[in-house]
């Protein structure tokens, strides 16, 4: 065996997974297919991870690996892109961009992806206007109007974010009612930042930038133009789970990975966890589960783990 336990990425799950693993005396490797930290580094402010009231989501994700690197190898800009069971040997075979490695477990921590609108526009004018990270490209529109679609937790933070940096923001939002927490919706009222209620993007407008959206109106059905120098999508995430289904794994909903309460799929040795299993997709909760995990790894390679 090349590798006892290969974890695949290295964000909040991961991380804990590779603490809890190395702790237990596991040889494991962490892959990642960038340089790790995962979607927690978007994060303009973490307030909900507890013993740190407020701290960066890249603050947060640098010590976390800090912590981590002391008890697993980091693969990074490594890619997995093919895990094969090898049901005689019950071992898994992890194919990435750059070796083949034979592993006793595999742990799936790949996160989601963001959603796309799929409107005229989104996909030409990406990078000259379009954006699906505020943290990333928000300075860029200081003092300029931009429009943040959706109407959740991410899509608030952002707003928020946006809001503070010195951009005129406005929210367009499908319905007629934020599905953010109490605290993020005050904070938008707070800040008088303009929600336009039951409204679609049916189009982006510009030709080698974005100039505005064209909104339809859901009740109405009456169709209008916001003018815009940026556009922030962020209306959901797609689970990162094509890799583990495509080894037999069984997923749910939009392709989310089903586990028990030990994070064990139906394929053995290999598990999940974070927010590609689904569920309340936050920080602390894929570490738990990342941490859970790793105790099952430990015992499908017949070890004990120390308490
Ligand atoms: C703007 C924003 C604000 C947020 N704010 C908060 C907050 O305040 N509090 C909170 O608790 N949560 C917050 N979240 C949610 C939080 O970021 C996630 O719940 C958390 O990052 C999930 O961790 P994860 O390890 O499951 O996945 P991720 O962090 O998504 O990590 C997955 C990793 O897997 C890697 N990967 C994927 N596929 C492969 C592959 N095939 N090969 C190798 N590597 C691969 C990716 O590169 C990535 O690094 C926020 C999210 C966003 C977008």
């Amino acid at each position: 065996m090349d590798v006892e336990l290969a974890i695949i990425g290295a964000g909040s799950a991961g991380y804990t997974a590779a603490i809890y693993a190395g702790r237990a005396g596991i040889d494991a490797v962490v892959f990642d297919r960038e340089v790790g930290g995962g979607l927690a580094t978007w994060a303009p402010n973490v307030e909900n991870y507890p013993g740190f009231k407020s701290i960066s989501g890249i603050d947060l994700m640098d010590r976390m690996k800090e912590h981590a690197q002391d008890y697993a190898r980091f693969n990074l800009f490594e890619e997995v892109t093919q895990l094969h069971r090898e049901e005689d040997q019950g071992h898994v075979k992890v194919v990435t961009s750059k070796d083949t490695y034979d592993t006793g477990a595999v742990i799936v921590c790949t996160g989601t992806t963001h959603k796309h609108l799929g409107v005229p526009g989104e996909t030409e004018l990406r990078g000259r206007g379009v954006s699906y990270c505020a943290t990333c490209d928000g300075s860029f529109f200081r003092g300029k109007e931009v429009a943040v679609v959706g109407g959740g937790n991410s899509a608030v933070n952002e707003a928020l974010y946006l809001h503070h940096l010195g951009c005129r923001v406005s929210i367009v939002h499908r319905r007629d009612q934020l599905r953010a927490e109490d605290a993020l919706e005050r904070e938008v009222r707070k800040n008088d930042i303009p929600v336009i209620w039951s409204s679609e993007v049916q189009e982006i407008m510009g030709d080698s930038k974005v100039t505005g959206l064209r909104i339809v109106n859901r009740e109405t059905g009456e169709s209008s133009t916001l003018p815009a120098d940026g556009v922030f999508v962020s209306i959901g995430e797609t689970p990162q789970s094509e890799l583990a289904s495509r080894a037999g794994v069984e997923t749910y909903g939009p392709g989310y990975i089903q586990t028990d309460r030990m994070q064990r799929t139906n394929v053995p040795r290999i598990l999940a966890a974070g927010d590609v299993t689904g569920g309340m997709r936050q920080i602390v909760t894929a570490c738990g589960e990342g941490a859970l995990a790793a105790m099952s790894a430990v015992e499908i390679l017949g070890r004990q783990y120390p308490f």
